[in-house]
């Protein structure tokens, strides 16, 4: 048995691989593929549907919100959001957290003014930087929730009389969080809602329309919430299987069941590494992630052979990005505890042959 800690694309639960593999042989009694049928058909209209009302329903997004499904991951969604919330004249304010922080901030530069407000690079990205200030006259603030390379979590948000925006991606579905908080939070699928292919957007909708700019049609929130996340063919297959996470995740008690068992499996990791001599957390503890652990080993010449020693245990996923090195296990929902027990184990027993 393996226990997939990839970063992303990364694991679903089991139930879901069934159930999108039978949609591809029958989907709904049709007698077709979800991979063949029409965008437009009832059949999949539903299904769009019904994943636009889980989203809102498990997070509780509130009236006065549109949830959208789009293409082109996150990262189309840099310059996304900078088309549609930066008018010419005003500055987007940045928080400096890590990679996908950086790639975001240079995307709405291409398109207006932006500024870095904080950044935590003078310390590869392994803290949350607390004491900045966000101009008030700022467009919005945009901040990336989970900085899914560097295992470091927003746990809290900046309270600030500018909207924000966050990238959820590595987060969106882990937690409770509170929408109304956010002018705007977007998330690749391919980390807790589904398979690659399709981007969830959730926006408020009377912060649209103002930015002043010509808008090409794919990229215009209005254009895509108008058409009801079908202005052309939509990722199907994307979508088919984020919805039956979605209901995969409410039948499991929602966001609230689903973050705590994320926080015990979370607690279960960064004791073993605290404790452990062999090992060490690299972020900075107050701000560590319960979806990424990042850790690395005292000695690094044992991190090729801990590595193939948690592979023969059937952890795989676990090889950190090349910028923080060491190890990364993404905790994402679909993990279960005993898969971080498993690696627990490793690290132990690992210890014990190496003292
Ligand atoms: C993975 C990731 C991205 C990139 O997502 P794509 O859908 O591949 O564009 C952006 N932001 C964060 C926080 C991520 O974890």
């Amino acid at each position: 048995m393996k226990h997939n800690f990839g970063a992303g694309p990364c694991i679903l639960p089991q139930e879901v691989f069934k159930q999108a593999s039978q949609g591809v042989l029958n989907f709904n009694d049709t007698g077709l593929s979800i991979l063949e049928i029409s965008h437009r058909a009832t059949e999949f209209v539903a299904v769009m549907d019904e994943a636009i009302s889980l989203v809102k329903e498990l997070l509780n997004v509130p009236e006065g919100y549109s949830v959208i499904f789009l293409q082109g991951g996150a990262s189309m969604q840099f310059a996304m959001t900078a088309f549609n919330l930066l008018p010419e004249g005003k500055k987007a304010a940045f928080l400096e957290t890590g990679v996908w922080a950086k790639k975001a901030f240079a995307e709405a530069k291409l398109i207006g003014d932006a500024e870095v407000v904080a950044s935590s690079k003078d310390k590869n990205y392994s803290y949350i930087p607390k004491d900045y200030t966000i101009a008030a006259d700022s467009a919005y603030f945009h901040c990336t929730s989970n900085n899914t390379i560097y295992g470091t979590q927003m746990h809290n948000f900046p309270k600030t009389s500018v909207g924000t925006v966050a990238d959820m991606s590595s987060d969106i579905f882990s937690k409770a969080i509170n929408v109304a908080d956010f002018d705007l939070i977007y998330a690749g699928a391919q980390k807790n809602v589904g398979p690659a292919g399709a981007t969830v957007v959730i926006v408020k909708n009377d912060i649209l329309g103002k930015s002043g700019r010509t808008i090409p049609s794919m990229l215009d929130y209005q254009k895509q919430i108008d058409a009801e996340s079908m202005y052309n063919t939509p990722p199907v297959f994307s979508v088919y299987v984020s919805m039956l996470n979605l209901r995969w995740l409410k039948a499991k008690g929602g966001v609230a069941t689903i973050e705590k068992e994320n926080i015990a499996k979370a607690k279960a990791l960064y004791t073993e590494i605290d404790r452990n001599p062999l090992f060490k957390g690299t972020a900075a503890v107050e701000d560590r992630s319960n979806m990424s652990v990042c850790f690395v080993m005292e000695n690094a010449e044992l991190e090729k052979p801990f590595l193939k020693f948690a592979e023969e245990k059937g952890c795989v996923g676990i090889k950190g990005h090349r910028s923080v090195g060491g190890f990364r296990a993404s905790l994402y929902n679909a993990l279960p505890i005993e898969s971080v027990q498993v690696l627990v184990d490793a690290m132990k027993e690992f210890a014990a042959k190496n003292v």
